[in-house]
């Protein structure tokens, strides 16, 4: 995949973009126009247009989505077979321990700062007296032992995994499968591994093709986002709004340090090297259908090897959800906080493992992290109700910490590059 020239150099990228941040804004500008907001025409008729927008941009994740099986089967594969024993292992295992210290920190940065802003402690008994429990299955995250969890993560049926978009298991398959080949006579696994080669190369083609609609698949989600939504909903809970934003930061952050003093990179440069990812992630609200752009970027801008690019992003967008863990700890000591409820060291220590566990188990999408909250809650007795304080504001955070959740694959792809020995040259950005 490396040597694939993925653009037509620095100017045509730049020039995309810019029209991909033009879009962004302009989205925002129709939709606040044609939104709840502003109430310049009736819901009905915006509702109507706002869809007609988005369909390029639903249609464009619909392929991105169609091709994200395929590619991580063989990002993984080629990841692990193409290098040597020890640096695949190696790179798994140390990615697994990795993504769990990073979500940890997340939650840890999420506690600290919910419990200096107070963001709950604002918010009225009176309002939270008649919350009614959203429809939402909150899953029984508590109640399973971790010999469980490991059971449910191993493969069983690689059909059923692909139709039920079972990422974890797939990964799983594709690690087992790629260390079988590493293991074989290199003829005898010659013709999966170009075929695999292949695949890949089909896949990030059709990204390729994609990537030159970003400007109207931006456009039209933004202001579709915005005509459903409008930006009322931050009113009544402003204080949680700006204590998630501002917490996201602080992970940028981090994720600067680690770039500077582990991966030895301009984090500068790997920032605005990430930026077309950024308005994508952005903007779908999903790091699975934000996977192939994330991968393209990492190898072709940030040049981290494809070897560990292959592993380490498809792995971390699977399991390794900072925006989510930290959104989920906020958002659990805010309602409780907003119930009068004073949380014990243990049941923060609680929500600490779970939220690692759950974001494990939460799939790339929109508002995917929302069921996992609920069960986190749950098992605290955390009142669940509490989620529709939040629920209208849900959408835009969850727009923000799906930026955070692929910056941190990225971010990883990159320390994991520098501590597996690779030598990189990113690209500059400037034309
Ligand atoms: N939308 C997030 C993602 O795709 C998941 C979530 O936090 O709901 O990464």
């Amino acid at each position: 995949m490396a040597d694939m020239p993925l653009n037509n150099g620095t100017k045509m990228r730049s020039q995309l973009w810019f029209k991909v941040l033009i879009a962004l804004f302009l989205g925002f500008g129709v939709g606040t126009l044609m939104g709840p907001d502003l109430i310049l025409m009736d819901s009905g008729t915006a509702q109507n247009i706002g869809e007609w927008l988005a369909l390029p941009g639903n249609l464009f994740l619909i392929t991105l989505k169609f091709i994200v099986i395929p590619l991580v089967i063989s990002s993984v594969m080629l990841g692990i077979a193409d290098g040597n024993d020890n640096k695949a292992i190696g790179t798994l295992g140390m990615g697994v321990v990795y993504f769990v210290i990073t979500t940890t920190v997340a939650i840890t940065v999420a506690f600290f700062i919910a419990g200096l802003i107070q963001p709950g402690a604002q918010i009225a008994a009176a309002s939270t007296a008649d919350l009614v429990k959203p429809d939402i299955m909150a899953p029984d995250i508590g109640g399973r032992s971790v010999p469980e969890m490991l059971r449910g993560a191993m493969p069983t049926n690689m059909i059923r995994h692909m139709a039920d978009n079972a990422m974890l298991q797939l990964v799983i398959a594709a690690a087992i499968f790629g260390l079988a080949m590493l293991r074989m006579d290199k003829e005898e696994s010659q013709p999966i591994m170009d075929l695999m080669r292949s695949t890949q190369k089909i896949c990030m083609t059709v990204v390729l093709w994609l990537m030159k609609y970003a400007p109207i698949v931006v456009f039209g989600l933004i202001a579709n986002t915005v005509i459903e939504r409008g930006f009322s909903a931050i009113n009544s809970v402003s204080l949680f709004f700006i204590t998630v934003v501002f917490a996201l930061l602080v992970m940028l952050v981090f994720y600067a340090l680690l770039l500077f003093f582990v991966a030895r990179r301009s984090p500068i440069e790997f920032f605005k090297n990430s930026r077309e990812v950024m308005i994508f992630a952005f903007s779908t609200s999903s790091s699975s259908a934000t996977m192939p752009v994330t991968l393209e970027t990492t190898i072709d801008r940030h040049k981290v090897s494809p070897g560990v690019t292959g592993l380490v992003i498809p792995l971390g967008t699977t399991i390794n959800m900072d925006g989510t863990a930290l959104y989920q700890a906020i958002a659990a000591l805010f309602i409780a906080q907003a119930f009068g409820i004073d949380l014990t060291t243990m049941q923060m220590a609680s929500i600490i493992v779970l939220t690692v566990a759950g974001s494990i188990g939460t799939p790339g999408i929109p508002s995917a992290g929302i069921p996992i909250l609920a069960g986190i809650l749950d098992s605290q007795g955390i009142p669940v109700e509490g989620i529709a304080l939040i629920l209208g504001v849900d959408r835009l955070l969850d727009m923000s910490r799906t930026v955070i959740n692929v910056m941190g694959d990225m971010t990883a792809a990159a320390v994991m590059d520098k501590l597996m020995g690779g030598k990189h040259k990113a690209e500059s950005t400037e034309p």
